[in-house]
């Protein structure tokens, strides 16, 4: 039997590339080339703004180091979410009424835009509706509470509604929670079979699609984007680049504003009809900083995600940690048997907001969606689509928010960072 793929960028074997179905490879690029548009990584971001771009009839060649979705893309936990990572009131002090307000719109198109891109595209990708964020301490219940009168009455959100104490616990199945929110307007997908289906629309449109060609360098020459491969260089009008959490150097700016971070999540056995695990098949989130999510697989595997600690390394037994966390939750599954255990980086950036920023001349990177990329990064690639088309104006409120870099350069930063983290983390607990 042939050894199975591993991403050579993110730990662990996941089970949605056990499930996604056939995976075509894309030919390494073999030859200089020039294009309107080269856009650099072959996640959610840049795979959407190639499809789009296609679509509208650019000359579009996108190129990624390893397999598309090897990446967060293709192992994430799948959560769609509502609005931007912050909430809509936090936005609001920031920015206002009017801006936060059409930030929380967009990030409704965006989930719309999702489903809508999948189904009209034939793109299977497991949609269960439905999330529940819930509050692992009792003093944060009145914000949830809050939160939902406020999405309510002020952003005419309906989906949402408040849970008490014991709705949470029958519709999580564990006493462990003490309040949070149901909404309804959401739910969570494969995220591995969007990849797929995504470069495969893009491809139909006549993008030209690159696998395992890294992109060694990016500049300008004239006004030109020059953008040089081991395998050609590639020259074109534009750029997008698209290297999130693992731009690794590739364009400074990138890498100092958008930080990786490890998140880990594990599969379980399918857990069995009468489980009572997520009898409404909701996905899960929690009030942690070091955030706990969960959700159900269709064929009824719990996949939960999250990590113990910020360390700078992986941690060597991915399953034992999940496990671990599965058994705080679920006492009932602290034995349970767990299949697949994985990883890969989030990209975060300081304030969680995304880094959307013209980095060189007709140069844009996009990227650090803070844990909350699945909807946004998708429809980011759409907006630099539209924003090639002419109209900028939509990406703009993107580029708008202000988003420093992180302190500290190189090795220090991650030591900041790492001590920041695990304090919020030794917060969690008390
Ligand atoms: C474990 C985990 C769980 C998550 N759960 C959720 C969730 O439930 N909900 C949610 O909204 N978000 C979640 N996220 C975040 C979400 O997955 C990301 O926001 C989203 O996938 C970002 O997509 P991207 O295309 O910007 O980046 P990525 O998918 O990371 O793609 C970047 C690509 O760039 C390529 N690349 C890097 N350098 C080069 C180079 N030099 N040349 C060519 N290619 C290069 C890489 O190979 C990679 O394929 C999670 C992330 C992780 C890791």
């Amino acid at each position: 039997m042939p050894t199975p793929y591993q991403s050579p960028i993110s730990p662990g074997r996941s089970w949605y590339e056990d499930t996604a179905g056939p995976r075509p490879e894309y030919p390494a690029l073999d030859g200089s080339t020039s294009a309107d548009v080269v856009v650099v990584g072959g996640g959610f971001t840049g795979l959407s703004a190639a499809a789009h771009l296609a679509k509208a009839g650019t000359n579009v060649v996108l190129i990624d180091a390893h397999r598309f979705g090897d990446g967060a893309s293709g192992r994430n936990g799948g959560q769609l979410g509502t609005g931007q990572r912050g909430s809509l009131d936090e936005y609001e002090a920031e920015v206002g009424w009017e801006r936060a307000k059409a930030l929380f719109d967009l990030a409704e198109e965006a989930k719309a835009h999702l489903l809508e891109f999948a189904s009209v595209n034939n793109i299977e990708i497991d949609f269960i509706p439905g999330q529940l964020s819930v509050a692992h301490k009792q003093r944060y219940v009145d914000d949830y509470r809050q939160y939902a009168d406020y999405l309510r009455e002020r952003a005419g959100y309906r989906h949402i509604s408040f849970m008490d104490r014991e709705e949470t616990a029958w519709r999580v199945g564990s006493t462990r929670y003490f309040g949070g929110t149901r909404d309804l307007g959401t739910g969570h997908i494969h995220p591995l079979k969007l990849v797929v289906g995504t470069a495969r629309v893009a491809a139909a449109a006549g993008a030209k699609l690159h696998e395992r060609t890294k992109a060694l360098k990016v500049r300008n020459r004239g006004t030109k984007v020059i953008v040089e491969t081991p395998g050609g260089t590639i020259t074109a009008d534009k750029g997008f680049i698209a290297t999130n959490a693992y731009n690794d150097g590739l364009e400074p700016e990138s890498t100092a504003h958008i930080m990786p971070i490890g998140s880990f999540i594990g599969a379980t056995v399918p857990l069995g009809a009468d489980s009572p695990v997520l009898p409404g098949g909701e996905s899960v989130d929690d009030s942690r900083f070091v955030v706990r999510y969960f959700r159900k697989s269709r064929d009824g595997r719990l996949l939960f995600g999250g990590r113990e600690i910020y360390a700078v390394s992986d941690p060597k037994d991915i399953p034992a940690a999940i496990r671990r966390q599965i058994s705080e939750v679920y006492p009932a599954l602290k034995d349970i048997e767990i299949t697949h255990g994985w990883g890969g980086y989030v990209g975060i950036t300081a304030p969680r907001k995304p880094f959307v920023r013209e980095v060189m001349p007709n140069v844009i990177s996009a990227g650090g969606f803070s844990g909350h990329g699945v909807m946004l990064s998708n429809f980011v690639g759409k907006l630099y689509a539209e924003t090639v088309a002419g109209n900028r104006n939509r990406l703009k409120l993107f580029e708008d928010l202000k988003v420093p870099a992180f302190p500290g350069g190189g090795r220090f930063r991650s030591i900041l960072l790492f001590l920041a983290l695990n304090w919020f983390a030794l917060r969690d607990r008390i």
